[in-house]
Protein backbone atom coordinates (compact mmCIF):
# COMPACT_ATOMS: atom_id res chain seq x y z
CA UNK A 1 0.00 0.00 0.00
CA UNK A 2 1.24 3.45 -1.11
CA UNK A 3 1.48 5.41 2.12
CA UNK A 4 -0.83 8.88 2.47
CA UNK A 5 0.27 11.89 3.20
CA UNK A 6 0.25 13.22 6.69
CA UNK A 7 1.19 16.25 8.58
CA UNK A 8 4.70 17.04 8.75
CA UNK A 9 4.43 18.10 12.66
CA UNK A 10 2.42 16.80 15.70
CA UNK A 11 0.32 18.91 18.02
CA UNK A 12 2.05 19.94 21.69
CA UNK A 13 -0.53 22.90 22.90
CA UNK A 14 -4.70 22.62 21.86
CA UNK A 15 -7.50 25.50 22.31
CA UNK A 16 -11.18 24.45 23.02
CA UNK A 17 -13.90 25.33 20.01
CA UNK A 18 -17.00 26.68 21.59
CA UNK A 19 -19.77 24.96 19.00
CA UNK A 20 -23.48 27.16 18.62
CA UNK A 21 -27.18 26.91 17.69
CA UNK A 22 -27.66 28.13 14.56
CA UNK A 23 -30.73 30.26 16.12
CA UNK A 24 -27.91 31.94 18.21
CA UNK A 25 -26.11 32.28 15.34
CA UNK A 26 -29.01 33.77 13.66
CA UNK A 27 -29.41 36.45 16.63
CA UNK A 28 -25.35 37.01 17.31
CA UNK A 29 -24.62 38.20 13.24
CA UNK A 30 -27.69 40.59 13.33
CA UNK A 31 -26.41 42.48 16.70
CA UNK A 32 -23.02 41.98 14.78
CA UNK A 33 -24.65 44.45 11.87
CA UNK A 34 -24.56 41.71 9.49
CA UNK A 35 -20.28 42.48 9.73
CA UNK A 36 -18.65 39.85 10.23
CA UNK A 37 -15.46 41.42 11.44
CA UNK A 38 -17.89 42.28 14.65
CA UNK A 39 -18.82 39.32 15.92
CA UNK A 40 -16.36 38.53 18.92
CA UNK A 41 -14.41 34.97 18.20
CA UNK A 42 -16.05 32.56 20.85
CA UNK A 43 -19.39 33.17 18.66
CA UNK A 44 -17.05 31.92 15.95
CA UNK A 45 -16.57 27.20 15.65
CA UNK A 46 -14.05 27.51 12.61
CA UNK A 47 -12.18 30.63 12.12
CA UNK A 48 -11.25 31.44 8.01
CA UNK A 49 -11.44 35.28 8.23
CA UNK A 50 -7.92 35.64 7.63
CA UNK A 51 -4.84 33.39 7.98
CA UNK A 52 -2.91 36.86 8.93
CA UNK A 53 -1.54 36.43 12.64
CA UNK A 54 -3.53 33.38 13.72
CA UNK A 55 -1.04 30.68 13.21
CA UNK A 56 0.18 28.46 15.38
CA UNK A 57 3.70 28.64 16.80
CA UNK A 58 6.24 26.22 17.01
CA UNK A 59 7.99 24.93 19.90
CA UNK A 60 11.03 26.83 19.01
CA UNK A 61 9.35 30.09 18.09
CA UNK A 62 8.07 29.63 22.01
CA UNK A 63 11.50 28.81 22.88
CA UNK A 64 12.92 31.90 21.23
CA UNK A 65 10.61 34.15 22.73
CA UNK A 66 12.12 33.42 25.86
CA UNK A 67 15.80 34.18 24.51
CA UNK A 68 14.57 37.74 23.31
CA UNK A 69 16.76 40.89 24.57
CA UNK A 70 14.75 43.96 25.12
CA UNK A 71 17.74 46.72 24.77
CA UNK A 72 16.28 49.82 23.20
CA UNK A 73 18.83 49.69 21.19
CA UNK A 74 20.96 47.32 19.78
CA UNK A 75 19.52 44.70 21.08
CA UNK A 76 20.47 41.17 19.88
CA UNK A 77 17.24 40.37 18.59
CA UNK A 78 17.54 43.00 16.01
CA UNK A 79 20.59 41.20 14.66
CA UNK A 80 19.06 37.91 15.15
CA UNK A 81 16.24 39.09 12.59
CA UNK A 82 18.66 41.42 10.76
CA UNK A 83 20.77 38.26 9.95
CA UNK A 84 17.97 35.89 8.80
CA UNK A 85 15.99 38.66 6.56
CA UNK A 86 19.48 38.76 5.22
CA UNK A 87 20.15 34.65 4.52
CA UNK A 88 16.36 34.50 3.58
CA UNK A 89 15.75 37.44 1.17
CA UNK A 90 18.92 38.26 0.66
CA UNK A 91 18.32 42.21 1.36
CA UNK A 92 21.60 44.16 3.17
CA UNK A 93 19.29 46.82 5.03
CA UNK A 94 15.98 46.43 6.60
CA UNK A 95 13.44 48.44 9.01
CA UNK A 96 11.21 46.57 11.49
CA UNK A 97 7.78 47.62 11.55
CA UNK A 98 4.19 46.61 14.24
CA UNK A 99 3.00 45.23 10.84
CA UNK A 100 2.75 45.30 7.08
CA UNK A 101 0.65 48.26 7.02
CA UNK A 102 2.73 49.98 8.95
CA UNK A 103 5.86 48.62 6.67
CA UNK A 104 3.73 50.51 4.05
CA UNK A 105 3.16 53.43 5.86
CA UNK A 106 6.90 53.96 6.57
CA UNK A 107 7.93 53.09 2.93
CA UNK A 108 4.83 55.09 1.36
CA UNK A 109 5.71 57.90 3.72
CA UNK A 110 9.15 58.50 2.02
CA UNK A 111 8.37 57.61 -1.80
CA UNK A 112 4.87 58.29 -2.69
CA UNK A 113 2.84 61.99 -2.95
CA UNK A 114 -0.31 63.43 -3.95
CA UNK A 115 -0.49 62.80 -7.93
CA UNK A 116 1.45 59.58 -8.01
CA UNK A 117 0.70 56.59 -10.01
CA UNK A 118 1.30 53.05 -8.50
CA UNK A 119 1.54 50.23 -10.97
CA UNK A 120 1.18 46.45 -9.56
CA UNK A 121 -0.82 43.91 -9.67
CA UNK A 122 -3.95 43.61 -7.42
CA UNK A 123 -2.84 45.80 -4.89
CA UNK A 124 -3.82 44.29 -2.04
CA UNK A 125 -6.63 46.88 0.17
CA UNK A 126 -4.41 48.48 2.71
CA UNK A 127 -1.50 48.82 0.28
CA UNK A 128 -4.12 50.62 -1.85
CA UNK A 129 -5.53 52.55 1.18
CA UNK A 130 -1.94 53.51 2.27
CA UNK A 131 -1.93 54.78 -2.17
CA UNK A 132 -5.17 56.55 -2.35
CA UNK A 133 -4.64 58.10 1.53
CA UNK A 134 -1.48 59.59 -0.19
CA UNK A 135 -3.95 60.91 -3.23
CA UNK A 136 -1.80 59.03 -5.23
CA UNK A 137 -3.70 56.41 -7.84
CA UNK A 138 -2.87 52.60 -7.92
CA UNK A 139 -3.08 50.76 -11.15
CA UNK A 140 -3.74 47.25 -11.23
CA UNK A 141 -1.81 45.35 -14.11
CA UNK A 142 -2.96 41.85 -13.45
CA UNK A 143 -3.44 39.81 -16.20
CA UNK A 144 -6.40 39.41 -17.94
CA UNK A 145 -7.01 35.40 -16.96
CA UNK A 146 -6.96 36.43 -13.40
CA UNK A 147 -10.30 37.59 -13.68
CA UNK A 148 -11.85 34.32 -15.02
CA UNK A 149 -11.83 32.28 -11.97
CA UNK A 150 -12.55 28.82 -13.39
CA UNK A 151 -9.42 29.18 -15.96
CA UNK A 152 -6.91 27.33 -14.98
CA UNK A 153 -3.56 28.90 -15.26
CA UNK A 154 -0.36 28.73 -13.18
CA UNK A 155 0.18 31.91 -12.33
CA UNK A 156 -2.63 34.01 -12.37
CA UNK A 157 -0.75 37.10 -9.89
CA UNK A 158 1.09 37.62 -12.64
CA UNK A 159 1.55 40.91 -14.39
CA UNK A 160 0.68 41.97 -17.26
CA UNK A 161 3.92 43.60 -18.85
CA UNK A 162 2.04 45.58 -21.67
CA UNK A 163 -0.57 47.45 -19.06
CA UNK A 164 2.71 47.31 -17.11
CA UNK A 165 4.52 49.28 -20.20
CA UNK A 166 1.56 51.39 -21.16
CA UNK A 167 1.50 53.00 -17.49
CA UNK A 168 5.11 53.40 -17.54
CA UNK A 169 4.97 54.87 -21.21
CA UNK A 170 2.06 57.40 -19.89
CA UNK A 171 3.13 58.86 -17.10
CA UNK A 172 6.44 60.80 -16.28
CA UNK A 173 9.02 59.06 -14.76
CA UNK A 174 8.74 61.52 -11.30
CA UNK A 175 5.08 60.51 -11.05
CA UNK A 176 6.26 57.05 -10.35
CA UNK A 177 7.70 55.96 -7.54
CA UNK A 178 7.66 52.50 -7.21
CA UNK A 179 5.84 49.50 -8.84
CA UNK A 180 4.37 47.20 -5.91
CA UNK A 181 4.52 43.49 -7.11
CA UNK A 182 2.36 41.28 -4.60
CA UNK A 183 3.82 37.76 -4.20
CA UNK A 184 1.47 36.14 -4.09
CA UNK A 185 -1.37 38.13 -4.75
CA UNK A 186 -3.87 38.09 -2.49
CA UNK A 187 -6.74 40.05 -4.40
CA UNK A 188 -6.45 37.75 -7.05
CA UNK A 189 -6.95 34.46 -5.00
CA UNK A 190 -3.50 33.90 -3.78
CA UNK A 191 -2.49 33.07 -6.95
CA UNK A 192 1.66 33.09 -7.55
CA UNK A 193 3.70 35.33 -9.67
CA UNK A 194 5.88 33.35 -11.99
CA UNK A 195 10.42 33.88 -11.84
CA UNK A 196 9.82 34.50 -15.75
CA UNK A 197 7.25 37.53 -14.72
CA UNK A 198 9.37 38.87 -12.02
CA UNK A 199 12.40 38.77 -14.51
CA UNK A 200 10.30 40.48 -17.11
CA UNK A 201 9.03 42.96 -14.89
CA UNK A 202 12.13 43.72 -13.25
CA UNK A 203 13.35 44.47 -17.33
CA UNK A 204 10.40 46.72 -17.60
CA UNK A 205 11.48 48.49 -14.87
CA UNK A 206 14.78 49.12 -15.35
CA UNK A 207 14.35 49.65 -19.03
CA UNK A 208 12.26 53.46 -17.65
CA UNK A 209 14.13 53.73 -14.49
CA UNK A 210 11.44 52.70 -12.02
CA UNK A 211 11.91 50.55 -8.95
CA UNK A 212 10.41 47.39 -7.92
CA UNK A 213 9.21 46.39 -4.25
CA UNK A 214 7.67 43.40 -3.50
CA UNK A 215 4.71 43.08 -1.21
CA UNK A 216 5.91 40.06 0.34
CA UNK A 217 3.45 38.88 2.76
CA UNK A 218 3.21 35.11 0.78
CA UNK A 219 6.67 35.23 -0.66
CA UNK A 220 7.28 31.32 0.60
CA UNK A 221 3.69 30.29 -0.70
CA UNK A 222 4.82 31.71 -4.07
CA UNK A 223 8.33 30.05 -4.14
CA UNK A 224 6.31 26.60 -3.28
CA UNK A 225 4.18 27.36 -6.11
CA UNK A 226 7.46 27.98 -8.37
CA UNK A 227 8.71 25.31 -7.23
CA UNK A 228 5.70 22.81 -8.37
CA UNK A 229 4.36 24.99 -11.45
CA UNK A 230 7.29 26.44 -13.54
CA UNK A 231 9.94 24.53 -15.29
CA UNK A 232 13.71 24.58 -14.19
CA UNK A 233 12.56 25.04 -10.59
CA UNK A 234 11.52 21.48 -9.95
CA UNK A 235 15.04 20.71 -8.00
CA UNK A 236 15.87 23.79 -6.22
CA UNK A 237 14.95 24.26 -2.87
CA UNK A 238 12.14 26.73 -2.15
CA UNK A 239 15.31 28.79 -0.34
CA UNK A 240 16.78 29.27 -3.71
CA UNK A 241 13.94 30.22 -5.53
CA UNK A 242 13.04 32.61 -2.12
CA UNK A 243 16.50 34.49 -2.88
CA UNK A 244 16.40 34.18 -6.54
CA UNK A 245 12.70 36.09 -6.42
CA UNK A 246 14.22 38.85 -4.39
CA UNK A 247 17.06 39.26 -6.96
CA UNK A 248 14.56 40.84 -9.05
CA UNK A 249 13.44 43.49 -6.95
CA UNK A 250 14.76 46.65 -5.15
CA UNK A 251 12.92 46.65 -2.07
CA UNK A 252 10.22 44.42 0.21
CA UNK A 253 7.41 45.19 2.74
CA UNK A 254 6.46 42.12 4.74
CA UNK A 255 3.45 41.44 7.16
CA UNK A 256 5.41 38.99 9.35
CA UNK A 257 1.68 37.49 9.99
CA UNK A 258 1.51 35.50 7.41
CA UNK A 259 4.38 33.48 5.79
CA UNK A 260 6.73 34.47 8.73
CA UNK A 261 4.12 32.32 11.10
CA UNK A 262 4.04 35.21 13.65
CA UNK A 263 1.20 36.59 15.43
CA UNK A 264 2.17 40.11 15.13
CA UNK A 265 5.60 41.43 13.11
CA UNK A 266 6.34 43.44 9.86
CA UNK A 267 9.47 44.70 8.61
CA UNK A 268 10.59 46.44 5.05
CA UNK A 269 13.88 45.34 3.36
CA UNK A 270 15.50 47.60 1.15
CA UNK A 271 18.86 46.89 -1.14
CA UNK A 272 19.78 50.41 -1.42
CA UNK A 273 21.45 52.84 1.57
CA UNK A 274 19.73 55.92 0.20
CA UNK A 275 16.03 53.94 0.21
CA UNK A 276 16.93 52.65 3.81
CA UNK A 277 17.96 56.30 5.21
CA UNK A 278 15.18 58.01 3.90
CA UNK A 279 12.34 55.57 5.26
CA UNK A 280 14.23 55.34 8.61
CA UNK A 281 13.39 59.01 9.40
CA UNK A 282 9.46 57.82 9.42
CA UNK A 283 10.46 54.82 10.90
CA UNK A 284 11.43 56.31 13.82
CA UNK A 285 8.31 58.92 13.82
CA UNK A 286 5.79 56.05 13.55
CA UNK A 287 7.48 53.02 14.66
CA UNK A 288 9.83 53.34 17.24
CA UNK A 289 13.92 53.25 16.93
CA UNK A 290 15.60 51.64 14.41
CA UNK A 291 16.46 48.58 15.71
CA UNK A 292 12.86 47.93 17.56
CA UNK A 293 10.66 49.97 15.19
CA UNK A 294 7.01 48.34 17.22
CA UNK A 295 8.90 44.92 17.97
CA UNK A 296 9.53 44.03 21.04
CA UNK A 297 13.09 41.73 21.35
CA UNK A 298 11.59 38.28 22.12
CA UNK A 299 9.15 38.63 18.71
CA UNK A 300 12.01 40.03 16.74
CA UNK A 301 13.27 36.25 17.65
CA UNK A 302 10.12 34.27 17.39
CA UNK A 303 9.91 36.30 13.74
CA UNK A 304 13.70 35.11 12.65
CA UNK A 305 12.91 31.45 13.70
CA UNK A 306 9.54 31.90 12.05
CA UNK A 307 11.42 32.82 8.71
CA UNK A 308 13.55 29.68 8.56
CA UNK A 309 10.27 27.28 9.60
CA UNK A 310 7.91 28.99 6.93
CA UNK A 311 10.51 28.37 3.68
CA UNK A 312 10.67 25.07 4.39
CA UNK A 313 9.54 22.81 1.77
CA UNK A 314 7.80 20.31 4.46
CA UNK A 315 5.86 22.77 6.25
CA UNK A 316 4.80 24.60 2.74
CA UNK A 317 3.48 21.01 1.64
CA UNK A 318 1.48 20.52 4.31
CA UNK A 319 0.20 24.15 4.56
CA UNK A 320 -0.63 24.35 0.68
CA UNK A 321 -1.94 20.84 0.41
CA UNK A 322 -4.63 21.65 3.25
CA UNK A 323 -5.41 24.26 1.39
CA UNK A 324 -5.84 22.06 -2.03
CA UNK A 325 -7.69 19.35 0.64
CA UNK A 326 -10.63 21.98 1.42
CA UNK A 327 -10.60 22.68 -2.61
CA UNK A 328 -11.22 19.84 -4.00
CA UNK A 329 -13.82 18.58 -1.85
CA UNK A 330 -16.19 21.79 -2.98
CA UNK A 331 -14.76 21.33 -6.10
CA UNK A 332 -16.07 17.28 -6.39
CA UNK A 333 -19.44 18.71 -5.50
CA UNK A 334 -19.49 21.22 -7.86
CA UNK A 335 -19.36 24.40 -5.67
CA UNK A 336 -17.94 27.56 -8.08
CA UNK A 337 -14.45 28.27 -6.82
CA UNK A 338 -11.59 30.00 -8.28
CA UNK A 339 -8.50 27.60 -9.74
CA UNK A 340 -6.16 26.80 -9.28
CA UNK A 341 -6.50 26.56 -5.38
CA UNK A 342 -4.62 29.63 -3.96
CA UNK A 343 -1.90 29.40 -1.55
CA UNK A 344 -3.32 30.13 1.44
CA UNK A 345 -7.32 30.09 1.07
CA UNK A 346 -10.21 28.70 -1.55
CA UNK A 347 -11.90 31.26 -2.77
CA UNK A 348 -15.78 30.80 -3.76
CA UNK A 349 -17.35 32.52 -6.46
CA UNK A 350 -20.32 34.42 -4.76
CA UNK A 351 -21.72 35.44 -8.19
CA UNK A 352 -22.20 32.14 -9.33
CA UNK A 353 -22.89 30.98 -6.22
CA UNK A 354 -25.88 33.17 -5.54
CA UNK A 355 -26.87 34.65 -9.13
CA UNK A 356 -29.92 35.45 -7.63
CA UNK A 357 -28.73 38.42 -4.91
CA UNK A 358 -28.27 41.99 -6.90
CA UNK A 359 -24.55 43.20 -7.01
CA UNK A 360 -25.94 46.41 -5.66
CA UNK A 361 -26.84 44.13 -2.15
CA UNK A 362 -23.43 42.78 -2.03
CA UNK A 363 -23.20 39.21 -2.98
CA UNK A 364 -20.12 38.02 -1.30
CA UNK A 365 -21.11 39.39 1.89
CA UNK A 366 -24.30 37.57 1.57
CA UNK A 367 -22.65 34.27 1.23
CA UNK A 368 -20.55 35.06 4.32
CA UNK A 369 -23.50 35.65 6.76
CA UNK A 370 -25.45 32.47 4.97
CA UNK A 371 -22.12 30.46 5.50
CA UNK A 372 -21.85 31.54 9.18
CA UNK A 373 -25.22 30.81 9.74
CA UNK A 374 -25.41 27.57 8.66
CA UNK A 375 -22.23 26.13 10.52
CA UNK A 376 -20.30 28.89 12.12
CA UNK A 377 -17.80 29.10 9.59
CA UNK A 378 -16.29 33.25 9.21
CA UNK A 379 -15.05 33.98 6.04
CA UNK A 380 -14.31 37.11 4.64
CA UNK A 381 -16.10 38.87 1.84
CA UNK A 382 -13.56 39.85 -1.20
CA UNK A 383 -16.01 42.10 -3.31
CA UNK A 384 -17.88 45.66 -3.57
CA UNK A 385 -17.53 46.33 0.26
CA UNK A 386 -13.61 46.06 0.04
CA UNK A 387 -13.43 47.54 -2.90
CA UNK A 388 -14.80 51.02 -1.36
CA UNK A 389 -16.19 53.69 -3.38
CA UNK A 390 -14.02 55.68 -5.93
CA UNK A 391 -12.31 58.50 -4.57
CA UNK A 392 -12.68 60.73 -6.90
CA UNK A 393 -16.42 60.25 -7.87
CA UNK A 394 -17.69 58.65 -4.44
CA UNK A 395 -19.41 55.81 -5.71
CA UNK A 396 -19.21 52.17 -4.89
CA UNK A 397 -16.64 50.14 -7.49
CA UNK A 398 -18.18 47.16 -8.78
CA UNK A 399 -15.28 44.40 -9.25
CA UNK A 400 -15.21 41.97 -11.81
CA UNK A 401 -14.92 39.02 -8.84
CA UNK A 402 -17.21 38.85 -5.74
CA UNK A 403 -15.25 36.20 -3.91
CA UNK A 404 -16.02 34.49 -0.49
CA UNK A 405 -12.71 33.99 1.19
CA UNK A 406 -11.86 30.65 3.32
CA UNK A 407 -8.18 32.04 4.52
CA UNK A 408 -6.46 28.80 6.19
CA UNK A 409 -4.66 29.80 9.31
CA UNK A 410 -1.19 28.02 9.65
CA UNK A 411 -1.14 24.90 11.77
CA UNK A 412 -4.28 25.53 13.59
CA UNK A 413 -6.95 23.37 11.96
CA UNK A 414 -7.22 19.75 11.13
CA UNK A 415 -8.33 17.79 7.93
CA UNK A 416 -11.62 17.47 10.06
CA UNK A 417 -12.37 20.90 10.58
CA UNK A 418 -12.24 21.02 6.76
CA UNK A 419 -14.67 18.53 5.95
CA UNK A 420 -16.67 20.63 8.48
CA UNK A 421 -16.00 23.85 6.51
CA UNK A 422 -17.11 21.89 3.52
CA UNK A 423 -20.19 20.59 4.35
CA UNK A 424 -21.41 23.91 5.45
CA UNK A 425 -20.98 25.10 2.51
CA UNK A 426 -22.75 22.54 0.45
CA UNK A 427 -25.56 22.65 3.21
CA UNK A 428 -25.43 26.52 1.92
CA UNK A 429 -24.83 25.82 -1.92
CA UNK A 430 -28.18 23.17 -1.66
CA UNK A 431 -30.60 25.45 -0.83
CA UNK A 432 -29.15 28.51 -3.13
CA UNK A 433 -32.19 29.00 -4.44
CA UNK A 434 -34.08 30.52 -1.90
CA UNK A 435 -31.42 33.05 -1.07
CA UNK A 436 -32.74 36.46 -3.52
CA UNK A 437 -32.22 39.44 -1.10
CA UNK A 438 -28.81 40.71 0.12
CA UNK A 439 -27.89 43.77 2.26
CA UNK A 440 -27.94 47.24 2.14
CA UNK A 441 -25.47 49.47 3.83
CA UNK A 442 -26.61 51.97 7.18
CA UNK A 443 -22.96 52.76 8.39
CA UNK A 444 -19.66 53.84 6.56
CA UNK A 445 -16.50 54.75 7.37
CA UNK A 446 -14.50 57.23 4.42
CA UNK A 447 -11.73 54.83 4.49
CA UNK A 448 -11.25 50.76 4.31
CA UNK A 449 -15.03 50.74 5.25
CA UNK A 450 -15.21 47.05 5.51
CA UNK A 451 -14.03 46.17 9.11
CA UNK A 452 -16.44 48.42 10.53
CA UNK A 453 -19.48 49.13 7.75
CA UNK A 454 -23.08 48.08 9.50
CA UNK A 455 -25.62 46.37 7.22
CA UNK A 456 -29.34 45.92 7.34
CA UNK A 457 -31.16 42.80 5.64
CA UNK A 458 -33.22 44.40 1.90
C1 LIG B 1 -1.78 41.25 5.17
C2 LIG B 1 -1.23 41.94 4.00
C3 LIG B 1 -0.78 43.26 4.09
C4 LIG B 1 -0.92 44.09 5.35
O1 LIG B 1 -0.28 43.53 6.42
P1 LIG B 1 -0.80 43.65 7.93
O2 LIG B 1 0.20 42.89 8.70
O3 LIG B 1 -2.18 43.06 7.98
O4 LIG B 1 -0.83 45.10 8.27
C5 LIG B 1 -0.24 43.82 2.96
N1 LIG B 1 -0.18 43.14 1.80
C6 LIG B 1 -0.60 41.88 1.68
C7 LIG B 1 -0.49 41.15 0.38
C8 LIG B 1 -1.16 41.23 2.78
O5 LIG B 1 -1.61 39.99 2.64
Amino acid sequence: MELPFAESYKIKMVESLKRSTRQERTKWIKEAGFNLFNLSSDKVFIDLLTDSGTGAMSDKQWSEMMLGDESYAGASSFFKLKAAIKEITGFEYFLPTHQGRAAENVLFSSKIKEGDIIPGNSHFDTTKGHIEFRKAHAVDCTIDEAFNTTLDHPFKGNVDLNKLEEVLKTYPKEKIPLIIVTVTCNSSGGQPVSMENMRDVKKVADKYGIPVFYDSARFAENAYFIKLREKGYEDKTVREIVREMFSYADGMTMSSKKDAIVNMGGFIGFRHEEDYDAASVFNILFEGYLSYGGMSGRDMNALAQGLYEGTEFDYLETRIGQVAYLGKKLKDYGIPIQYPYGGHAIFVDAKKFLPNVAKEEYIAQTLGIELYIEGGVRGVEIGTLLADRDPDTGENRYPDLELLRLAIPRRVYTNNHMDYVAASIINVFDRRDKIKNGYKIVKEAPILRHFTVKLEKV
